[in-house]
């Protein structure tokens, strides 16, 4: 019997855009997994299920081997470090942008500035690289709101339409980086389930090579 493989997934647009890269292949939940409560589901390929996991969570489950698969934001890789870790495959979904944003006429340089996110170390090292101290402070949601009622500066959030920002008087000031989701690999499924895994990237990565060619 091949092994069993299972790809830890969070709900929303990591979900959404990650059902149409596995269907191609076979995989599809049996359950709607955005209206399910279930939190294993399994899937049409009797050896494939996925678990809905928190996005913060999915490379801990990884990393850990509660899953051997899983999708995660790039923003959360490098927030986290990525340790334990493969990261092989780009999916190019959920794409959006890591930026510092704030008051359309902030001022960012010449003082110490207050910086709000849930980024604390990606946030940490950006500036650090600029040679620029700021003191962070660590929020779980609704960055938007710290700069309207004095909170902090600025903040490092991530942007897509940049519809949040404006809708809140915002405007993005720096590029951090580019972000779209990533395959991670469990290190150990990789080399225990070589004859299982491997195909299984492989076919993925021709879903998403095709994808990206459309
Ligand atoms: P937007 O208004 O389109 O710029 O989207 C910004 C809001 O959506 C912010 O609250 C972001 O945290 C969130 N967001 C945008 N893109 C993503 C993504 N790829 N993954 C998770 N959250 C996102």
């Amino acid at each position: 019997m091949p092994d069993s493989v299972t790809i830890a997934l969070s709900k929303g647009r990591i979900l959404e855009e990650t059902l149409p890269l596995l269907q191609p292949l076979g995989i599809e939940p049996l359950e709607d997994p955005e209206s399910s409560r279930n939190l294993v589901l399994p899937t049409t390929d009797p050896n494939v299920r996925l678990i809905i996991v928190r996005a913060t969570d999915v490379p801990t489950y990884v990393a850990y081997g509660g899953a051997d698969l899983g999708v995660a934001g790039k923003d959360v890789l490098m927030e986290q470090g990525g340790h334990g870790l493969y990261e092989p495959i780009d999916l190019g979904i959920a794409r959006c942008r890591l930026m510092v944003a704030g008051r359309p006429d902030a001022r960012l340089d010449g003082r110490r500035i207050r910086v709000a996110t849930k980024f604390v170390n990606i946030t940490r090292r950006h500036f650090a690289a600029q040679g620029r101290q700021v003191d962070l402070i660590k929020l779980y949601g609704s960055m938007e709101l710290a700069p309207l009622v004095g909170l902090a500066d600025a903040i490092v959030d991530l942007v897509d339409t940049g519809n949040t920002l404006r809708a809140n008087g915002l405007a993005p000031l720096e590029q951090i980086a580019d972000i779209s989701s990533r395959l991670v690999v469990n290190k150990a499924s990789m080399k225990l389930s070589h004859g299982t895994i491997r195909p299984l990237l492989e076919r993925i990565e021709a879903v998403v090579a095709k994808q990206q060619n459309r």
